[in-house]
């Protein structure tokens, strides 16, 4: 019994890559290793990516890097499917409608400037 517990345990060893001689983990070990560290830094790469994404349109980013870091490329699909239109649009409208138009020529002014540019009325 005690003979075939030790068998066992070499056995389970050398499986984990731990050869009971004191051996270093073979190379296989190292590519799998290998594959993970990449595999987490392009899971990774894809969250950051989808993060900055959703900040520009303004959803939640950190929310979405969490969901994409978890859930992979289930993540992905669900948040190029669920993602909201680009916030750059909505700003240029809020900019046109702050454009100051002068009450006197009807010539339109940058935000924020005190005398038309054209007649040169004030604009306060
Ligand atoms: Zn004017």
């Amino acid at each position: 019994m005690d003979k075939f517990l030790n068998l066992n345990i070499t056995d389970l060893l050398t499986l984990l890559g731990h050869d009971t001689r004191g051996r270093v983990p073979g190379w296989e070990v190292g590519w799998i290793v290998f594959g993970v560290v990449i595999w987490v830094f392009f899971v990774l790469f894809l969250s950051v990516l989808v993060y900055n994404d959703a900040e520009r349109r303004g959803a939640n980013g950190l929310l979405w890097f969490i969901v994409v870091f978890f859930t992979m490329l289930l993540g992905l699909i669900i948040w190029l499917i669920v993602r909201p239109p680009k916030k750059e649009r909505v700003e240029r409208r809020v900019m046109v409608e702050k454009v100051l138009v002068c009450p006197y020529c009807r010539t339109e002014n940058a935000p924020n400037t005190q005398f038309c540019s054209n007649c040169g009325s004030s604009l306060e």
